[in-house]
């Protein structure tokens, strides 16, 4: 199978401050362990294109846009606690939706198979009107509009990140075409997610949410996976799989409670992408979210990226991610200017 990647180091650049868990670091042990292992130079890489203000419209209202904007012209601030905008935020955050929408653009065109998004900032907590949880724009709610853009009709989105989707799922709430199944702790941030939120008016039943209990292993999520997901997954007949990959569901992970290990990210993407080559031709493009343990998150993702390119066992890495936490995989290109790129949409 062919793969794409993307990923950028101007990623680095969206500061949330020096004490705050989604941090450039993240980008830095993911990218390590995808050389260490390997798994970098197997994949096409696709430089990101900063997604227009029309295009982050898809989604989200024009005064929110206008608002992280001016926030950022202004200097920096903060839209809660926990989500803050550095002078360059506005840019970033619409090269990181930019990127997403590049991996769809790939995977419809057939150049690959499936795509890897590693972006920052996240966005599956992103509302329509506000971002919260670390998220300034929704970037695999705007994937799921762009694919419509180009025709797609329905878009299955599984969130496994340990948070429910709460952005996603507002985004879609009363949309048929684009079914959100979020898998998360219960009675964790954002407090959202419970099961009787099952979509409303023509999108009634295209949302399901499990909220689990602490603690819930591979086993578990596999469980899920094969005895309510996947009917739900045949019963939709997807033309596209969007996966909002958060691996804060990590053992290791400091801001979830569950038992996920490195090869169970494997095990769910390979679940994935057997309905995607029974539904939609293989077609997949699996997104970062959260993941705040630098070992953890980067052992997950490369779990995820040995399952996207084929790879049936597991991706152990053996590496000191301290010895490789500077390291870039290579001279990544620069983006072109700073104003907005027009996609070809
Ligand atoms: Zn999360």
């Amino acid at each position: 199978m062919s793969t794409g990647l993307i990923t950028h180091d101007e990623y680095l650049l969206h500061d949330n401050g020096p004490l705050h868990p989604e941090r450039p670091q993240r980008l830095r042990a993911i990218w390590s362990t995808l050389v260490e292992t390997g798994l970098w130079p197997r994949m096409a890489y696709y430089k990101p294109r900063p997604a227009t203000a029309e295009q982050i419209a898809w989604v989200h209202e024009p005064e929110y846009i206008d608002h992280v904007r001016a926030v950022a012209d202004e200097g920096g601030g903060s839209l809660d606690p926990d989500t803050h905008i550095c002078p360059a935020s506005y840019r970033i955050a619409r090269l990181s939706a930019g990127g997403a929408l590049v991996a769809v653009e790939a995977v419809l065109e057939g150049e690959v198979d499936n795509a890897l998004v590693l972006t920052r900032p996240p966005g599956h907590h992103a509302r329509p009107s506000r971002g919260m949880g670390f998220c300034l724009f929704n970037n695999i709610a705007l994937s799921a509009r762009a694919a419509q853009q180009r025709g797609i009709e329905r878009v299955f989105i599984l969130d496994w990140d340990v948070h429910h989707g709460n952005g996603t799922q507002e985004a879609f709430y009363e949309d048929p075409n684009v079914f959100f199944c979020s898998l998360h702790q219960v009675n964790w941030y954002p407090f959202s997610g419970a099961e009787d939120e099952r979509g409303a008016g023509a999108g009634e039943g295209a949302t399901l949410n499990l909220p689990l209990r602490p603690g819930r292993r591979d086993a578990d999520y596999l469980q899920l996976l094969d005895e309510i997901v996947a009917p739900a997954v045949r019963a939709f007949s997807p033309e596209l799989i969007l996966v909002s990959a958060g691996q804060d569901t990590h053992e290791r992970d400091p801001l979830g409670q569950m038992r996920v290990t490195n090869s169970g990210f494997g095990q769910m993407t390979r679940r994935v992408l057997d309905w995607a080559a029974e539904f939609c031709q293989g077609r997949v493009v699996a997104c970062l979210e959260g993941g705040y343990d630098l070992e953890g998150l980067a052992g997950g993702v490369a779990n995820i990226a040995g399952a996207l390119l084929g790879d049936a066992e597991p991706t152990e890495p053996t590496g000191d991610l301290a010895d490789h936490r500077g390291q870039k995989p290579e001279n990544l290109p620069d983006i072109d200017g700073e104003d907005d790129v027009p996609h070809g949409w």
